[in-house]
């Protein structure tokens, strides 16, 4: 099984389950896209798999029923189609955690995105709150969520928490190539924009929102460079009415504005999805501009995701983005 990144946490795991202490309820956190099911998988293929050493192997009965989702002692709850889990559900896992495994020594169960399950969050953990307090032996339960805070204290407390970590560029590339269906320079776009994030990678490639969203953020960079006010509002109406791709192109210029402002303090040089466009502002812009820049991103994602007039947002977003650009020093 092939895994990018992520060292820490599975040498940590690998030395809890070497010492006989494998933790009993794990909280794994990290943004959409950057692998939080797969180091789920990961950590249950490495509780499950039958060698002794180098675990998890691939080669066993266990890892390979695993690789094919087939592995009866790896249960996977699933949400609806808005994200929420019925209560049922959840109340029938807790119920089969108390049979014992299949096949090997433990059963690991993995509930994912519970950030997603928006009105159910808490009642789920509620839940699973007695089933983690006092777990069977065999019994390992996965948690996934963007964010810690989605986690409740009660929770957090008795689980082992871990931060997915971000794969490298040269990670996210290689990944790409193994699938051998991307050109070298889709696979060289991708990366610039996933960033670390091989899911962002995937959307940027086979979506409809990240590849319009992104045109959108470089065309309106551009302009801001060129100090072209009539180029910024229509590259913003480039999204054509769709708020999801408007929203993304919100969050690309922030990132380009964020990683500005970062050149310009001389506190980074990793630049995100447009270095070149970030580069140029930093040398266009002081600091002050570049910071209400950001700001100014940042308040208008929010207002996208209220219930905004998309026409309304844009023209006003490009009047303070003009006035930002062209104030005095
Ligand atoms: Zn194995």
């Amino acid at each position: 099984m092939k895994i990018y990144s992520n060292e820490e946490n599975i040498k940590l795991i690998s030395s809890m389950l070497s010492k006989g202490r494998e933790p009993h309820s794990i909280a794994v956190c990290g943004e959409k896209g950057q692998g939080k099911k797969t180091l789920a998988k990961y950590i249950a293929a490495t509780l499950l798999c039958q060698n002794d050493k180098n675990r998890p192997c691939g080669v066993c009965k266990s890892c390979r029923m695993l690789e094919h989702n087939a592995h009866p002692d790896f249960i996977t709850a699933q949400a609806n189609e808005n994200g929420n889990y019925q209560v049922e559900t959840i109340r029938s896992l807790v119920s089969d955690a108390v049979v014992k495994p299949n096949e090997g020594r433990f059963k690991v169960y993995l509930i994912p995105d519970l950030d997603r399950s928006l009105s159910t969050s808490v009642q789920v953990q509620n839940i699973l709150l007695k089933l983690i307090e006092e777990p069977p032996a065999h019994c390992v339960i996965i948690l996934t969520a963007s964010s810690k805070q989605t986690f409740l204290k009660t929770i957090i407390s008795r689980a082992l928490c871990l931060a997915v970590q971000p794969c490298t560029d040269a990670d996210s590339a290689d990944f790409l190539r193994s699938l051998k269906k991307y050109t070298e320079s889709d696979v060289r776009a991708a990366v610039a924009c996933g960033h670390g994030n091989i899911g962002r990678c995937l959307d940027f490639l086979e979506g409809d929102v990240l590849p319009a969203a992104y045109k959108i953020a470089v065309g309106c960079t551009e302009a801001m460079l060129a100090r072209d006010e009539y180029e910024i509002l229509r590259s913003l109406f480039g999204a054509d009415g769709k708020k999801a791709v408007f929203r993304q192109s919100l969050v690309f210029l922030s990132e380009i504005a964020r990683d500005a402002c970062a050149a310009r303090l001389g506190i980074g040089s990793s630049f995100g999805c447009f270095p070149e466009g970030a580069a140029g502002l930093a040398g266009a812009l002081d600091e002050e501009a570049l910071r209400q820049l950001y700001e100014l991103l940042c308040e208008y994602i929010g207002k996208t995701d209220s219930n905004c007039n998309l026409s309304l947002t844009m023209n006003s977003l490009s009047g303070e983005m003009c006035s930002v650009i062209n104030r005095p020093a």
